[in-house]
């Protein structure tokens, strides 16, 4: 005994009938004819392949019309589901077993006939009251739901007594516990599940068949549905019949109650139950075949994608029915339940004709009733034939219902001889292709519209673009050409304006000369006046302007004229200060010159005197005796003069000139101040106002010798005062004065020097001083040069200091001898005793008693020759006093007696 597998999908198929010995195969295999057993052994090995399996199935609802379409064999499959016992049954049959036994591993069922004889059948599935829903959807209706969207028809339908489960096999809604799902929810959850909503479609039928009436579930005012079949292909459709597309399983539940709903209230209103009418859900299934199924479905498999895309889709369509048969009692018991006899025949008109045509078709009778009944019309191209139909047989366990039972079973085992013939339903989709091609069509044209509408946009933009650049060109060349045509025109203008105005110049040249030609004298003069006038005008004019202007200017330039004349007057006030101070300076020059001219005449006229009428002089004296005459008087006015300048001009200023830059002025100064110290009156203010201090430093500092001669001879003249000899000797006058007289070459000025040193030498208190000095040495040092004048001086020197020594002497202040014979005067003294100039002689004479006055010289004095001059003088002198003093002098010389004495000479 063969066992095939659940899935009897693509041609699988097992000969459940083959080797049975059961009294169904044994009903049922005459049915069989050996061609055919044949034709079934050939096809197993051949599963899968379409070719070769074109036969037409004379068992098909179809009417075993030949067929040319591929297909694929088969049987109608068959499952028995027992319901388990039910509460009633329960108490009913308790004292009873069940008239069934499964034996589901053998798919096998028996039948209890009696307590000692069952029948045995053997199903495709047998299903226990333990069978979960989900095992009944799987071996019964999911081999027909994959089918059916492979693109095949396929039935699934549940026949058998009322309430043994047929609706709860089919069509529980699991809304409770979702294990109850039904075949008829699970089956559409599948075929969502494997649609594609974008390119498939999934729609649905919910029709309910009474009495041989079609009714709309989904549409209850329409109650009559016609039936129309396809005389070609056979194809069975419902136009009247409302198709809901199903999207989702939600609105596929909703559709379902609301069927159910009508349904009831259908049943309701025409008095009937619902297990006396056939619900019929029939869902459309619409699968597009694409990409890899397509290729590989195309005889040429070098297809463009171009030849692809406008080949029409091939669609397969695959219709499911699933039928939830009316309940499947007897006639008579129905009948029997209150129902006329034509009302039961007519309930179950359509059932018995599905036996009949189950039967003929299992016989493989050669006249299949199909037209019999709407609904073996209606399941003309799904029950058998090229459908994969699968039928479930729900039997009850009581055997109260044994009878009822066993007609179920035997109507299962018939219908499990149908042959079926799969037909692939599968089409070219032209309409759709069309549609497509219209699609594409009117994406092209829009594409199309759309290129054209840039295309003129871009057109419009780019002639606009062009239209302003040419506009912005034409802007530029008119603004050009405008500002070359001013500027043209300003040249021209110009041009013109300049030959106007030489055109006017010559005119006018014109116009004068013809004027000057035509006018008259009249005119010329009226001209003229007029001219005269508006000169006179402008005049007048240019005058108030100026005066105006000048008004304004002196106002603005008064200040400053004012601060420039201010400015002026101290310029010119210091231009007259300096003159006055360079006055001042030629006044007190010239002053000094004055004071020196009337010092000269002074000088002069003092040695006229001295010298008396008469005497002859020499030099300088002789010359200024000459023009005595002349100046006497003037002199003496000098004088008056010079004693007034000096007091005007001031000692102090007239000393500070003996520093002055200019030598002239220095030398004037020092005659000046030479004169004034002539004066004895003068000397104390010249002193004290430093003026000997000023003649030493004089002497030291200056290099000019007339300089030194005026100084000396001033120093002379104060040296005459005994304050002023000591001032001398302390500021270092005797030095000076002898640098002075070594330096000399003028005799004038070693007369100054000499004169100056002879009067300090007759100071008692500066004798020793004066030779610490070198005083005698000076002194003697000038007689070499051999002048009178100067020989005068030194003698008065000598004789001088020899006075103040014998004075000394006679007071006992000296004792030692003599400092000249000391210094080496004697030898001199000596040799000048008897000088010619009597100045000199008589000096000397003095000298010489002053001398001889001490004892302690008078050895040195016999042994120098002294004595002997002595002598002379005091018999030869012409003065009688020094003659008298020479004489007592020798006399009271011891040393000079016994010297005489000793010479044998008799004074
Ligand atoms: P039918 O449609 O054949 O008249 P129903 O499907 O209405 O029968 O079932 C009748 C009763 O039996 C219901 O109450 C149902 O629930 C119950 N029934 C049917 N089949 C089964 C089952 N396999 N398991 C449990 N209860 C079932
Ligand atoms: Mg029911």
């Amino acid at each position: 005994m063969a066992s095939g597998g659940a899935n009897y999908r693509n041609g699988t198929q097992r000969n459940s009938l083959k080797g049975t010995t059961t009294a169904t195969d044994r009903q049922l295999s005459m049915n069989l004819n050996p061609s055919k057993a044949a034709l079934k052994n050939k096809s197993l090995s051949s599963v899968g392949a379409s070719s070769g399996l074109r036969k037409s199935s004379p068992g098909s609802l179809g009417g075993g019309t030949a067929k040319d379409d591929a297909g694929v064999p088969g049987r109608v499959r068959v499952a028995v589901r027992l319901r388990p016992r039910n509460a009633e049954e329960s108490v009913a049959d308790a004292d009873f077993a069940d008239c069934v036994e499964l034996q589901p591993e053998f798919k096998r069922l028996k039948l209890r006939k009696n307590n000692w004889d069952t029948d045995t059948y053997e199903f495709d599935e047998v299903l226990t009251e333990f069978a979960s829903q989900k095992r009944v959807y799987e071996v019964v209706a999911k081999p027909v739901v994959e089918s059916v969207l492979d693109g095949y028809n396929g039935t699934v339908m549940a026949y058998g007594q009322t309430g043994t489960g047929k609706t709860y096999t089919l069509g529980r809604l699991g809304e409770e516990d979702t294990a109850d799902r039904g075949i008829i929810v699970r089956a559409m959850e599948d075929i969502l599940a494997d649609v594609s909503l974008e390119s498939d479609s999934v729609s649905v039928s919910y029709l309910q068949l009474y009495m041989e009436s079609l009714q709309d579930l989904l549409d209850p005012t329409n109650d009559n549905i016609s039936i129309v079949e396809d005389p070609k292909s056979g194809d069975v459709s419902l136009p009247g019949a409302t198709l809901v597309e199903i999207r989702d399983q939600q609105s596929f539940l909703e559709l379902l109650q609301l069927g159910e709903a009508h349904r009831y209230a259908a049943n309701t209103r025409l008095n009937t139950e619902s297990s006396r009418s056939h619900a019929l859900l029939m869902v459309h299934v619409k699968r597009s075949v694409k990409g890899r199924e397509l290729a590989h479905s195309s005889q040429n498999g070098n297809s463009t994608n171009m030849a692809k895309s406008l080949r029409p889709t091939l669609v397969r369509k695959g219709k499911l029915v699933v039928v939830d048969l009316a309940g499947s009692e007897r006639i008579d018991k129905s009948g029997s339940e209150g129902h006329t006899l034509e009302e039961a025949k007519s309930i179950n008109l359509s059932l018995s004709a599905l036996g009949k045509c189950i039967n003929a078709l299992a016989e493989n009778s050669a006249h299949v009733p199909v037209r019999d009944s709407k609904l073996t019309r209606l399941l003309r191209d799904s029950f058998g034939g090229t459908a994969r139909t699968s039928l479930v047989i729900t039997i009850g366990p009581s055997p109260r219902h044994r009878g009822e039972t066993t007609s179920t079973i035997m109507f299962g085992q018939r219908a499990m001889k149908v042959e079926n013939m799969l037909k692939l339903k599968e089409e070219f989709d032209y309409k759709s292709l069309a549609r497509k091609l219209d699609i594409q069509l009117d994406k092209l044209i829009m594409e199309h519209e759309r290129k054209q509408k840039a295309f003129e946009e871009e057109i419009e933009r780019i002639t606009t673009d062009t239209q302003n650049q040419i506009s912005e060109a034409e802007r530029n060349y008119a603004d050009a050409m405008e500002k070359e045509r001013l500027k043209y025109q300003k040249d021209y203008m110009e041009s013109i304006k300049k030959l106007e105005e030489k055109w006017m110049m010559n005119q006018h040249k014109l116009g004068e000369r013809k004027d000057q030609m035509a006018s008259t004298a009249e005119e010329v003069a009226e001209l003229q006046k007029l001219l005269s006038k508006e000169t006179s005008l402008r005049k007048a004019a240019e005058e108030e302007v100026n005066n105006l202007k000048s008004q304004l200017a002196q106002l603005k330039m008064s200040e400053a004229s004012a601060n420039s004349e201010i400015l002026k007057l101290q310029k010119m006030l210091e231009d007259e200060a300096y003159r006055k101070e360079k006055l001042e300076g030629e006044i007190s020059m010239l002053q000094t010159q004055l004071l020196q001219l009337s010092f000269e005449a002074d000088e002069t006229r003092r040695r006229l005197d001295r010298g008396g009428p008469g005497k002859v002089l020499g030099g300088l004296d002789s010359l200024i005796s000459q023009v005595r005459p002349q100046v006497n008087d003037s002199v003496n006015e000098e004088k008056a003069s010079i004693a007034n300048l000096f007091e005007q001009v001031g000692l102090q200023k007239i000393l500070s000139l003996l520093e002055a830059e200019d030598a002239d002025v220095r030398i004037h100064a020092v005659k000046v101040v030479a004169n004034l110290a002539a004066e004895e009156s003068n000397q104390q203010k010249i002193v004290e106002a430093g003026g000997l201090t000023s003649l030493l430093l004089l002497l030291g500092s200056s290099e000019d010798e007339m300089i030194h001669r005026v100084a000396a001879g001033a120093i002379a003249n104060l040296a005459m005062n005994e304050t002023n000899q000591e001032l001398i000797l302390s500021e270092g006058g005797i030095r000076l004065l002898s640098i002075t007289a070594a330096n000399a070459e003028d005799p004038q000025t070693l007369r100054m020097v000499a004169g100056a040193i002879a009067n300090l030498c007759g100071n008692d208190k500066l004798q020793n001083k004066l030779r610490d000095e070198g005083g005698i040495k000076a002194l003697l040092g000038m007689v070499k040069c051999g002048h009178p004048d100067v020989l005068a001086q030194v003698a008065r020197g000598i004789a001088n200091f020899a006075k103040c020594e014998s004075r000394a002497s006679a007071q006992g202040s000296k004792t030692g001898r003599s400092l000249l014979i000391e210094d080496g005067a004697l030898p001199w003294i000596v040799q000048n005793a008897n000088n010619d100039a009597s100045p000199i002689r008589r000096h000397i004479e003095l000298a010489v008693c002053h001398l001889a006055q001490h004892e302690v010289n008078a050895r040195d004095m016999i042994t120098g020759g002294a004595l002997w001059e002595l002598v002379r003088i005091s018999q030869d002198c012409s003065r009688e006093d020094i003659r008298t003093l020479a004489h007592r002098t020798l006399t009271s010389s011891p040393t000079f007696l016994a010297e005489l004495r000793r010479l044998r000479i008799d004074y």
